[in-house]
């Protein structure tokens, strides 16, 4: 492990005090903060990612690691661990597909660990990505080439991919977030901001290595959900190798408002197919005034992968990535609301 500086400020204003210190002496490109540290650690430990110091926010919990209402929103915390969002009354019976999003995600000993901040933030599993032996790749090294493009890409997006990258976002919260139209409340040195959470992620397109529009400095407070009328019929499902713990080869996050069969409105994400959390917009709009039939989740499904590339390995993602989502509508439309 190399040496790095450590730091743990207590409030809010602290934190941004030292950023705004960092800032102005022009280091903060080699700082990183720290919530649970699941994926922050594994990188520096295989040599990706290489801070000079780093400012542990894990105090933030006090300010923001709670759920809370607010009005007619749900808020999320985003120092609050996945474990308890997970099991929270409110969310469970609400708002199902963000606990299970959290819920299928990782193992039990990494969901009472990591945040839901970090959790969204997490850096692709790209083999190439995480193994610094290879030289070429964008993501790591701008412009050196993307290893993956002619080796081992069984695992990559056939969604949102670019010339110069085809990693796969790989997790399972986001999705949900991106279904229920979720906005990011952010704390930086040059002010508060609140946006779109579908504007968090950015496309790969020349650019890999800029993953969100996340401003240096700037740190996740609250992830903030509305209420609507699709958030108690909805659900998260996930494809993986195997039942334990794993990443999805396939997800799909949904929500319905349905009046007497009919698709009032459709909110659809997925996720292990594209480089971002991803939007099936034109299947949410191919769905609405439909009854929700298995022909019309087909039709859907079908739209949802329109615009799919697929790599020498990965092709049977497309196949399963619209099965999951045929099944996900008709669970959903299926599901006892109380
Ligand atoms: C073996 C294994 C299996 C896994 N399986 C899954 C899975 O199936 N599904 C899934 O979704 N995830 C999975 N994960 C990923 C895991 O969920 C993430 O590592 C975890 O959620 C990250 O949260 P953290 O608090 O530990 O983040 P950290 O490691 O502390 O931080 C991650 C990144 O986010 C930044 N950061 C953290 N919080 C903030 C904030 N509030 N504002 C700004 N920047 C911030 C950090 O600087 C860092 O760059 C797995 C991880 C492992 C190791
Ligand atoms: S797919 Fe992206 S992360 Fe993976 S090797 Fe290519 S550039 Fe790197």
């Amino acid at each position: 492990m190399r040496p790095f500086q450590y730091s743990r400020p207590s409030s809010t204003p602290e934190a941004m005090l030292e950023v705004r210190n960092i800032l102005a002496a022009g280091s903060l490109s080699s700082a990183s903060f720290l919530a649970g540290g699941t994926t922050l650690l594994d990188l520096m430990k295989l040599d990706v990612v290489r801070p000079d110091r780093i400012i542990d926010l894990g105090a933030l919990a006090s300010e923001f690691g709670a759920v809370r209402r607010d009005g007619s929103s749900l808020r999320l915390g985003a120092f609050a661990k996945m474990a308890e969002v997970a099991a929270h009354p409110d969310v469970t019976a609400e708002y199902p597909v963000i606990a299970e999003s959290l819920r299928l995600a990782a193992s039990a000993q990494l969901r009472n660990m990591a945040s839901l901040g970090g959790n969204v933030l997490q850096r692709t599993r790209c083999a190439y990505f995480r193994n610094p032996s290879w030289e070429a790749c964008n993501k790591r090294t701008p412009g050196s080439g993307c290893a993956a493009r002619d080796g081992a890409n069984r695992m990559h997006a056939v969604l949102g991919t670019s010339e110069d990258c085809i990693a796969t976002y790989p997790g399972d919260f986001a999705q949900a977030l991106l279904a229920l139209d979720a906005s990011v409340a952010i704390i930086g040195p040059r002010g508060n901001r609140t946006i779109a959470f579908a504007s968090l992620h950015r496309r790969p397109d020349a650019t890999p290595h800029v993953e969100t529009s996340l401003e240096p400095g700037e740190i996740i407070a609250e992830f903030i959900v509305p209420a609507a009328a699709w958030t108690r019929r909805s659900l998260y499902l996930k494809i993986r190798d195997r039942q334990s713990y794993e990443f999805a080869v396939a997800s799909v996050a949904v929500g319905l408002d349905l009046d007497d069969g009919m698709v009032r409105e459709a909110r659809i994400a997925l996720g292990g197919l594209a480089t971002v959390p991803w939007r099936a917009q034109e299947a949410e709009d191919a769905l609405q005034g439909r009854p929700l039939t298995e022909e019309a989740a087909r039709a859907a499904a079908l739209v949802a992968f329109r615009g799919a590339v697929r790599q020498s390995h990965n092709a049977f993602k497309i196949t399963i990535g619209q099965a999951a989502l045929v099944r996900a509508l008709l669970q959903a439309a299926s599901m006892e609301i109380r």
